[in-house]
């Protein structure tokens, strides 16, 4: 076992031992895809442990199963409370939480109206990208594989079928030796990483690509373009064609798991002078101090535990 598993999970209103924690192999899910889930980190603040952006993250995760007709069954309080639950009981501070709801055990048909079963899991985690990414930035390639079109599966929706094409761009990646691998959309144009958003900066601006490039719009990203502005850095959303990633100034993506992450090189051109830049310095300076009582959270997204 790969995963250094916390003893304790959330299943459909019990906190159970992971053992027990256990779903049917002919569970709809896991055939179709049919699960929405979220990642969100919890914190070691000055004030204790605190869940970053808890409620946001789980409005999305409704956002997500409603996509997919899927009826959660649960309150948004009650989800954040089975989040808080977890993260205590097993005792942790920093970690990684993984809501997921899903079509569990009830039918076979694609349309089936199978019960929607919800677990809540929580464990230590790194960095995602490694653990010098933060520091010394990770070498990325452009993906040999595309996103789905807006009209084939919708990407706003964090769906576990969506990570077929998460897992095609990241092992392809990982494959040629590079720490990430970025997507075209459809179009073409630029979309996003395997797990990431994307931003990049030309002359100090920042430049990030909107929600019509089958992305999904993160709310890491949405906290960087608001801590970026509340700077006085220029945020724009915008389409971007594939050779300005060979062109920006420096390149971050940004994600729950990758946090904030510098990009030295795309495809072997090296970006910028092959170290993260001072707007990426900055972001991650912002972000980061977050959570050490730097950066003032006027927004209420520490939640606590
Ligand atoms: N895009 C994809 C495909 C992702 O899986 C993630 C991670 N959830 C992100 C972007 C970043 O989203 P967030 O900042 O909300 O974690």
């Amino acid at each position: 076992m790969s995963q250094n598993y916390p003893e304790w999970i959330w299943q459909n209103g019990q906190i159970k031992h992971w053992r027990e924690a256990t779903v049917h192999v002919m569970a709809h899910a896991l055939h179709y895809g049919s699960s929405v889930f979220e990642g969100i980190r919890s914190y070691e603040t000055p004030d204790g442990a605190a869940i970053f952006r808890l409620t946001d993250h789980l409005k999305r995760l409704y956002l997500s199963a409603k996509i997919y007709d899927m009826d959660i069954g649960y309150s948004v309080d009650e989800l954040a409370e089975a989040c808080r639950a977890v993260v205590k009981k097993n005792g942790l501070k920093a970690a990684y939480l993984r809501p997921v709801s899903f079509r569990d055990l009830g039918g076979f048909g694609l349309s089936a109206e199978c019960p929607i079963s919800t677990a809540v899991a929580a464990w230590q985690m790194g960095p995602y990208l490694g653990p010098e990414a933060l520091e010394n930035g990770i070498d990325a390639c452009v993906s040999s594989w595309q996103r789905f079109a807006p009209n084939t599966i919708p990407a706003g929706a964090k769906a576990g079928g969506n990570y077929l094409s998460g897992q095609l761009i990241a092992r392809e990646a990982r494959r040629l030796g590079f720490g990430e691998g970025i997507a075209l959309a459809s179009t073409g144009l630029l979309s996003e990483g395997a797990g990431e958003n994307l931003f990049l900066v030309f002359d100090g601006a920042l430049h990030t690509t909107p929600a019509s490039a089958s992305i999904l719009t993160g709310i890491t990203r949405h906290t960087l373009i608001t801590l970026a502005r509340e700077d006085g850095i220029e945020v724009i959303e915008r389409d971007l064609p594939r050779e300005y990633l060979y062109l920006a100034d420096e390149i971050l993506m940004c994600g729950t798991a990758a946090e904030v992450t510098p990009i030295r090189s795309v495809d072997g051109k090296k970006i910028g002078s092959g170290k993260a830049g001072p707007v990426t310095r900055r972001l991650q300076e912002l972000f980061f101090g977050l959570f050490d009582g730097k950066t003032a959270d006027r927004w209420g997204w520490l939640e606590p535990v």
